[in-house]
């Protein structure tokens, strides 16, 4: 097992250059979903809320309790609603407007999921499988692509790899948003594990992230410490890092969501794991727990070499069904700590 904030600091040294970011070369590296929705080799688009049902459907019905809560199928409806949601939230505009989501993933990881669907030569900070890109010319690309989009295309999202390796990226990004395309919402997701980092960039992140175009999530990984090593790779001393990372960030004034993969350890455990993770939610807000969404993991074509890799590790994934965990969150662990009226709400409803 390895300490990932070693890992951080060797990163960073290779992920900026003269104020340029390492960005991976997604383009025919095989990753899936973005093999599918590929812009140009280092840009892709998501859309969060792709379901047919959802686009047909009237702005009321989005905001609806047709799309919150588990699907026949034991899953989530809309699979993540945010940032769609939150953008048109915060900003007071349509959700349309928000569903098409111009994605970057940052060239390095600090940690080895075994469940993660990127190939792990494009998380090695290896110029090799990236490009390095000033933040003008990330937002000039975005821009660009945006204007020949059929669907409107309001979203910037950082993501990796681990992002807050560099916030300067992130600071350097909304910077340049602000001068040449300000009706735009910017999205983060991080790993919450680089808080070293993180604090020595406080002024400048505090500035970035309060603001409301601007939204964060957090991926925890693991209900325990146990389960975080054994998911990461890294020492389960570096578990905590998450939850200072998150009331870091809170801190700030940053509008945070959460969300966790659906995967736990020894399934007889998973209803005592789950309650304890929501317990230390708790203890930094109260609300915390319903702006978490729990995640599906897909075997994707680059996660399957990945858990085989972990395998090799001694890091298998668990075997405990999916269904299950969310289950437990939605239908037994929420109703148990929070109203009805309460769990009708969207998570960007939700105030912390
Ligand atoms: S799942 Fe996320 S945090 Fe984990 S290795 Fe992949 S990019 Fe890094």
């Amino acid at each position: 097992m390895f300490n990932p904030n070693q890992r951080a600091r060797m990163l960073k040294k290779k992920l900026m250059r003269d104020n340029r970011y390492l960005l991976a070369k997604i383009g025919g590296a095989g990753q899936d979903p973005g093999e599918r929705k590929v812009l140009t080799d280092y840009f892709r688009y998501k859309d969060y809320t792709d379901g047919s049902e959802w686009l047909k459907a009237s702005e009321k019905e989005k905001w609806s309790d047709k799309f919150l809560g588990l699907g026949k199928d034991g899953f989530k409806k809309t699979e993540f609603q945010n940032p769609t949601y939150s953008a048109a939230y915060n900003l007071r505009r349509n959700l349309a407007e928000f569903s098409k989501v111009f994605t970057m993933q940052v060239a390095g990881c600090n940690y080895s999921c075994n469940y993660c669907f990127v190939p792990r030569k494009l998380n090695s900070a290896d110029e090799r499988y990236g490009r390095f890109f000033s933040a003008k010319e990330i937002v000039e690309e975005f821009l660009r692509i945006k204007k020949d989009s059929k669907e409107p295309m309001n979203v910037i999202r950082i993501s990796g790899g681990e992002c807050m390796i560099i916030p300067e990226i992130i600071i350097g990004v909304y910077n340049e948003i602000m001068k040449r395309s300000e009706d735009s919402y910017l999205w983060i997701d991080t790993n919450l594990s680089a808080i070293e980092i993180m604090e020595k960039e406080k002024n400048e992140l505090e500035k970035v992230l309060s603001q409301k175009n601007v939204g964060v999530v957090g991926c925890f990984k693991g209900t325990t410490k146990e389960d975080f090593s054994l998911i990461t790779g890294a020492e389960e001393k570096f578990y905590k890092n998450q939850f200072e990372a998150t009331k870091f960030l809170i801190d700030l004034g940053t509008d945070f969501y959460a969300y966790i993969p659906a995967y736990i350890y020894e399934e007889k455990m998973a209803e005592e794991k789950l309650e304890s993770f929501l317990f230390k939610l708790q203890k930094i807000s109260r609300n915390l727990p319903l702006k978490l969404e729990v995640l599906k993991a897909e075997d994707f074509p680059a996660a399957k070499i990945n858990f085989e890799l972990a395998k090799k590790e001694g890091r298998t994934i668990p075997k405990t069904h999916q269904g299950y965990i969310f289950d437990l969150w939605h239908n037994k662990l929420l109703p148990k700590y929070y109203s009805e009226e309460e769990l009708k709400k969207f998570c960007c409803e939700i105030r912390l």
